[in-house]
């Protein structure tokens, strides 16, 4: 055992994969400290700026005044406690479904949510490029299990001709990819699911409290009510500032997760007081709906910045703005020749994705500035090698 580990470990370090954490001595935010020197940050999903809200965390403080730390136990044991259920109910208003159901992770909201819908027989169609834990799901439930062409409707239709009359059918979808940073076709893949008689589940684990006019994610920015888009799964811990995870839809659907859906039934709560921090959050997407207009103006400069400097961005309109690298050595390079300019980004590589796709995982956040997006521009303008600069930016 101890020999098998070391020789994947090696292996790891000799492909330039080996995963480091970084220390952060700081709260989340724009500016953090990371062995003791203040560097700006380029790689949280804190979208809106939310994480080290005042509002936030005095909600969290006043929680944990009345109802203490812990969660005591499971949802269905004796770990539901009102803010919980009031969290749900106000989860279920804002994105117009009868009911939500808070899960302790956006993780285990997924592996849940597929493995009490799905099982032997039933088929399950994925984007090739969904969340892991959408497509550790898929393979966990028994279902016969198929990845489609990345948002290629097409693929996904001769698929779903192909499919045997019998079994349930589950399409799913990341509504927005986390690492590529482009939006799903709701409606379209909406109009598919039900012509050929399918389930929609989209993750819209970065489009909560973002997309949409009210900030209520992808099924407000396409008019997505819950007949098309019935298993509508949201994270609390990315643009809402929190932790934690939920999954919307009917009365019958939520009820069903209460019953089946192991990682809901066998985990503790969630804190109340982190259940409580969501629920602020929820009331700041519209008392502060300038954070994601800010975010807007910040992604539009960022862009027009790395059009006129030719940097080989991917085509993404929201706060996840990838810069293309290809080989894993040279984005590791790039990212510890940023990081000496005093600016984080991450560099993502297999098996994150795919052999050849390496990149920097650019993120902005509404606690941004536009004097920050230009020193990111300007650093990755110093750092980034001439050979990866691109004439025309990519479609
Ligand atoms: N889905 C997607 C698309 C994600 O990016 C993530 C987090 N990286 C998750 C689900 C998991 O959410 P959580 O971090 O709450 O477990």
């Amino acid at each position: 055992m101890i020999e098998a580990l070391q020789r994947r470990l090696t292996e790891r370090h000799q492909q330039s994969r080996y995963r480091k954490r970084r220390v952060l001595e700081t709260a989340q935010g724009p500016r953090v400290i990371v062995d003791g020197r203040e560097v700006l940050l380029f790689c949280s999903n804190d979208y809106l700026g939310l994480a080290n809200h005042p509002q936030l965390v005095a909600a969290m403080q006043h929680a944990a005044q009345t109802y203490g730390v812990g969660g005591g136990a499971s949802h269905l044991v004796c770990g539901h406690s009102a803010v919980h259920h009031r969290l749900e109910e106000r989860l279920a208003e804002v994105t117009g479904r009868d009911r939500a159901l808070l899960f302790s992770t956006g993780y285990m909201a997924n592996l849940g949510t597929v493995t009490a819908l799905m099982g032997k027989g039933d088929h399950i169609l994925e984007d090739r490029l969904n969340h892991a834990s959408l497509l550790d799901a898929g393979l966990l439930s028994g279902a016969k299990f198929q990845r489609f062409h990345h948002n290629d409707l097409d693929d996904l239709e001769r698929r779903l001709k192909k499919l045997p009359a019998s079994g349930q059918r589950l399409l799913v979808v990341d509504a927005v990819f986390s690492m590529d940073g482009d939006i799903a076709p709701l409606p379209e893949l909406a109009a598919l699911a039900k012509k050929y008689d399918a389930y929609l589940m989209a993750d819209d684990a970065h489009g909560f409290g973002v997309l949409g006019h009210g900030g209520a994610g992808c099924c407000e920015l396409f008019g997505l009510d819950q007949d098309q888009l019935p298993v509508l799964m949201g994270t609390l811990g990315k643009g809402i500032g929190s932790f934690g995870a939920f999954i919307a839809g009917s009365e019958l659907l939520i009820e069903s997760l209460i019953q089946f859906a192991r990682p809901y039934i066998y985990t503790t709560a969630m804190p109340p007081a982190v259940a409580a921090a969501s629920l602020a959050s929820l009331d700041l997407l519209s008392s502060e709906s300038w954070r994601r207009e800010h975010l807007m103006a910040l992604i539009s400069h960022f862009k027009d910045g790395a059009a006129k400097l030719a940097l080989p961005l991917m085509a993404s309109n929201t706060a996840i703005q990838p810069l293309l690298v290809g080989d894993e050595a040279l984005a590791m390079t790039i990212s510890a020749g940023l990081e000496a300019e005093g600016v984080l980004v991450s560099a993502i590589r297999p098996p994150t994705v795919a052999v050849g796709q390496s990149r920097l995982r650019i993120t902005i956040t509404a606690g941004h500035s536009v004097a920050d997006v230009d020193v990111l521009l300007a650093a990755l303008h110093k750092v980034l090698p001439s050979a990866l600069r691109v004439t025309a930016q990519l479609p």
